[in-house]
């Protein structure tokens, strides 16, 4: 099962476009198990791409599988991420690097990423769950990457699931917005490796496949993309919840925090185009939700938007 999507969002610099473009299978598509997804991306920065997604052949077809669809969607729903303890704060602070660079991007990738890395362990473990499974990083300055999910064009952030999951980031993203606003490309990245990281954790904790199962078992274009809108939100709730666990060591506060509650703010659908990231307010409502996690019992069960209404994920 190979699937990729790929949503650009514009809106941060009062520009929108976002393209998408279901059910085009992409040649190099491999690997069966294998789901991926791909992120949002602050506009003005590229530009309206393509989406795809890669339509497994061996995908029931629309309306089938109720008894998957019903095994599933105990796993989204009622997983045990939901009840394991908070995330530890990592105490990793920012890298204090410049981002015009791919070798800045890499460097302060590359420290968030072992971070999330070790705070995720704790909850994982605790539910019972792969915890030293970490995936690969690839900084890349590349308008198409090949990936085990296949390959894309004009890449955003992405998350492939197979062979333990691979983390893909843009680096020449993050320089022209580092050009544009400093501030704003910290707050971008860390978001970004945050949400890819919170894919990795909905792929060892079958979120992401079962998530997968339930999408193709709906039979209407609504309830697929309400169930992407599902997946995505949930990865910037988790990506928001490891900062806020970090915030005081980080640090978010200051001007990156302003920056990063803005960004969180203006991401997510734009009118007009695809219907699978969120709206901008759910997308600040969930990342509010994983950002302030602590103060409740669990971090992750404050992140399932699996038994959310449907208006919290429109
Ligand atoms: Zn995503």
């Amino acid at each position: 099962m190979v699937n990729l999507s790929r949503t650009a969002l514009r809106g941060f610099a009062g520009v929108a476009a976002a393209a998408f473009l279901a059910g085009s299978a992409l040649p190099n598509a491999s690997a069966a198990g294998t789901v991926g997804t791909a992120d949002p991306v602050i506009p003005a920065l590229q530009q309206p791409t393509v989406a795809a997604i890669t339509l497994p052949a061996e995908a029931p077809p629309p309306g089938t599988g109720l008894t998957t669809k019903s095994s599933a969607t105990n796993v989204v729903q009622y997983n045990r991420i939901y009840k394991s303890p908070p995330i530890t704060p990592s105490k990793c602070r920012e890298v204090n690097v410049s981002l015009r660079t791919a070798a800045g991007v890499q460097a302060y990738a590359s420290k968030l990423w072992t971070c999330l890395y070790a705070a995720w362990a704790v909850p994982l473990k605790a539910g019972g769950f792969a915890y030293k499974v970490k995936p690969k990083l690839v900084v890349h300055t590349s308008s198409s990457v090949a990936t085990y999910c296949g390959t894309v064009a004009n890449p955003t952030g992405l998350y492939c699931s197979a062979r333990g999951g691979t983390i893909y980031i843009p680096a020449s993203q993050i320089i022209a917005q580092w050009k544009q606003n400093p501030t704003m490309a910290r707050a971008w990245l860390s978001q970004m490796v945050g949400h890819e990281y919170g894919h990795h954790i909905q792929n060892m904790t079958g979120i992401m496949a079962a998530s997968y199962q339930r999408r193709y078992a709906f039979s209407t274009n609504a309830a697929k993309l309400e169930e992407s809108r599902r997946l995505e939100l949930q990865a910037s709730c988790f990506s928001a919840a490891y900062l806020g666990a970090d915030k005081r060591y980080y640090p978010m506060s200051g001007g990156l925090m302003t920056a990063f509650n803005y960004l969180v703010t203006h991401m997510g659908d734009q009118p007009g185009h695809a219907r699978d990231h969120g709206a901008p307010k759910n997308h600040a409502f969930w990342s509010t939700m994983g950002f302030n996690a602590k103060h409740t019992y669990t971090v992750a069960g404050n992140c399932n938007t699996y038994r959310a209404s449907s208006a919290y994920v429109a």
